[in-house]
């Protein structure tokens, strides 16, 4: 007999946001569609939720991620949030999503399902509730992307086609994507219930927060102060690892900023090829807002309103509250800095720490920035020890850098071969460069040809891996494919 223990697989769904006061959210159905279809499934984050390929593939499988059936236990339900968009401050909630129930995983942990372009709900403000094809195709491919990156995200467990069509600009297929989450709690959950709610709301809504995401921080002096302190620390992290990436958010409002540090709600999202800190891809975002490098100090703008939020539960005095907050906010600049600094040492081979290191990281950017030259490949190219093929290579400043480097690398007591294997566990080969997302969108969307997709899926799923067969993907977008813009999507 077997002493392992009996690993509990199906559907386990708990309703622990639906027991929140009645603020919180509304209870909802998803509308339903004529005819499901699913296009894709992840069967590894399928199985990591307990879910058997076999029952989601099955016809009540289909039925559910299509929200024309919802699983025993599941409780189904909108969000209420508010957020500045692009600095202005609205009402919003989940208008063309619902949460379908909270995944408890054979491991034990807690994931939230949620159903994303299953119809309207009261919080739609006159949008349909829908969502297209590409877009929900795409958010699965960048999410996952991201995942293999070891970047915190939310993850796509699927995308169903409706068999009814969305009108755009012109008719497109619908489809609903599933969309997995430690949570859905927003830096504008907390704005929604701050504004809306009562104090005793804000307790609830923190108390509820702390034990999902920070549990160690209910026993602390202060939990609150704790909570924002992780927040900050999270979101430091978080921000840091795009852009060591060269990632893009692009609509960096504060609805779209996590509570418990994940990457979420891949709109007009892009990856940066040439390196350049003003890279805007979004066609909304006309002033730069949420340019690449603007979205260091924009998470510190989002999580000042997140301290905010927070006022009355941080000290019974105003004023100190108020001292508190700020304190806590001044730290993200130098805790994003040290988190920056700490991964671009690793992607440049370097494992202890030493006076000048800044330098010649800024200096690379630098080099980087007036060559235009491609910001994974240049990484890659000095990690294979090729820098010819970087076009930084035939500026005057650069050999004089990369005599200091190597130097400054050959004084550590890490071996050559020790150096140049961190920088390939730190440098992805791969990232999902806009030309082969849309090259694969479209084959998709236009001909229902999903082998692109996948192809890239696949190349995506090991980016540090650096294998022969990813070499294709490395590869430039033509200047036709330049300046690359995204659209919300919605
Ligand atoms: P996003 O830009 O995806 O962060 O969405 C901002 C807000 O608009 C959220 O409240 C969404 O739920 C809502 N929204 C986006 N698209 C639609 C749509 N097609 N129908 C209804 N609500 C939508
Ligand atoms: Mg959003």
């Amino acid at each position: 007999m077997s002493n392992e223990k009996e690993v509990k697989t199906g559907w386990h769904l708990d309703d622990s946001y639906a027991r929140l006061p009645k603020i919180f959210f509304t209870k909802i159905k998803p509308s339903g569609v004529t005819s499901p279809s699913l296009i894709i499934l992840n069967n590894p984050l399928a199985s990591f939720l307990g879910l058997t390929e076999k029952d989601l593939r099955s016809e009540e499988g289909l039925a559910i991620l299509a929200g024309n059936k919802v699983p025993g236990g599941s409780l189904p339900l909108a969000q209420a949030y508010a957020g500045h968009q692009f600095g202005h401050f609205t009402m919003l909630g989940d208008g063309r999503a619902l949460l379908i129930g909270e995944q408890i995983t054979p491991l034990g942990e807690r994931y939230d399902l949620q159903l994303k372009g299953s119809g309207p709900t009261p919080y739609s403000r006159g949008g349909d509730g829908r969502a297209a094809l590409g877009p929900m195709l795409r958010e699965y491919m960048i999410s996952e992307a991201m995942y293999a990156l070891g970047i915190p995200t939310t993850r796509s467990l699927s995308v169903v086609t409706t068999g009814e069509s969305v009108i755009r600009e012109t008719n497109l297929d619908g489809a609903i994507l599933t969309r997995v989450a430690a949570s859905h709690l927003r830096v504008g959950t907390f704005q929604y219930i701050a504004n809306w709610g009562t104090v005793e709301d804000l307790h609830l809504l923190a108390d509820y927060t702390l034990n999902r995401h920070f549990v160690e921080g209910v026993a602390k002096e202060n939990p609150y102060l704790y909570l924002l302190q992780e927040v900050i620390k999270r979101q430091a992290q978080l921000i840091a690892k795009w852009q060591l990436v060269g990632f893009v958010h692009g609509v960096m409002n504060t609805d779209n900023m996590s509570i418990n540090g994940e990457t979420i709600d891949y709109g007009p999202c892009a990856f940066i090829d040439a390196y350049n800190p003003a890279t805007v891809f979004s066609s909304i975002d006309r002033e730069g807002r949420y340019a690449y490098g603007n979205q260091p100090h924009i998470a510190r703008w989002n999580l000042a309103r997140f301290a905010e939020t927070l006022l009355p539960l941080l000290h019974p005095n105003p004023s100190e509250a108020i001292q508190l907050a700020e304190t806590a906010i001044s730290h993200f600049s130098r805790l994003y800095q040290d988190d920056w600094v700490k991964g671009m040492r690793s992607k440049l081979g370097l494992f202890d720490e030493e006076i000048g290191d800044e330098q010649l990281m800024s200096e690379l950017l630098k080099m980087m920035e007036n060559a235009q030259a491609d910001y994974t490949n240049t990484f890659c190219a000095l990690t294979y020890d090729r820098p010819q093929d970087t076009r930084i290579y035939t500026l005057a400043e650069f050999n004089p850098w990369y005599s200091r480097w190597q130097e400054r690398r050959s004084k550590q007591k890490q071996s050559k071969a020790q150096s140049n294997q961190l920088m390939r566990d730190s440098n992805p080969a791969v990232i999902p460069r806009n030309h082969r997302v849309e090259e694969a969108l479209e084959a998709a969307v236009k001909n229902k040809d999903y082998s692109i997709m996948e192809r890239l899926l696949s190349v995506l799923s090991s980016p540090y891996a650096h294998k022969s067969d990813q070499a294709g993907y490395y590869t430039l977008p033509s200047p036709s494919d330049l300046p690359y813009q995204t659209y919300c999507g919605t």
